[in-house]
């Protein structure tokens, strides 16, 4: 995304790049792959630690699951790419393909993944979507045209993001893009059966509800 946001708006006090964004209306089918961070995104952030520096503890919304069913169900696959490998286990829970961006040989840089994906889901960069809320995402919003953030990133990735959320991490975020995006006409509406039948299939379903 371009570092020159074309409208100010004065409630939030931050840049948008609206006028980009509206020349996509009705380009359905332009996002294919939804790439979403996880920690400051689907939760506010907050990890609670056992005193041997263990993450035991963070609080997720049903409703954006439901609205990663919803972009599915709509025929945008969606993947978690995460700097916290603790978020596998509930990533395999819901289905959702996972990607670690840290390890022993691995960087902190997101974007180094794209080419990887682009193999491995036959999508372009153009395609892809990203919603990340920290500066270690900054490589991807400087990458990606669809790109979007929770209101309480830092400064550097609200002037980098296509479009700035009005939710703040993990107070339903995905659920607002998706609203967002299929009331732009730029997702598919997904059929309640649809979601259903993606909600069936889901290996927690019982458990976690
Ligand atoms: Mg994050």
């Amino acid at each position: 995304m371009s570092e020159y946001p074309d409208e100010f708006d004065t409630h939030t006090g931050n840049w948008k790049h609206s006028k980009l964004l509206d020349q996509c209306i009705g380009e359905k089918s332009k996002i294919k792959l939804l790439i979403l961070d996880v920690d400051g995104v689907l939760t506010d952030g907050t990890k609670v630690y056992t005193q041997e520096h263990q993450p035991v503890y963070k609080r997720f919304r049903c409703k954006d699951f439901t609205a990663i069913k919803r972009f599915i169900a709509a025929g945008v696959k969606v993947i978690m790419l995460s700097g916290d490998n603790w978020n596998s286990e509930m990533a395999r829970q819901r289905n959702i393909p996972f990607y670690c961006t840290r390890g022993s040989d691995l960087g902190l840089d997101k974007s180094v993944y794209l080419k990887h994906l682009e193999a491995q889901y036959n999508v372009k960069r153009e395609n892809m979507a990203f919603v990340g809320d920290d500066y270690f995402d900054l490589s991807m919003f400087k990458t990606l045209f669809w790109t979007f953030a929770p209101s309480d990133s830092p400064r550097i990735i609200r002037q980098n993001c296509l479009y700035l959320l009005k939710s703040k991490g993990g107070q339903g975020v995905v659920q607002e893009l998706y609203d967002f995006l299929v009331g732009k006409g730029i997702v598919e509406n997904a059929t309640e059966e649809a979601v259903a039948e993606l909600d069936k299939k889901e290996a927690s379903s019982a458990a976690m509800k």
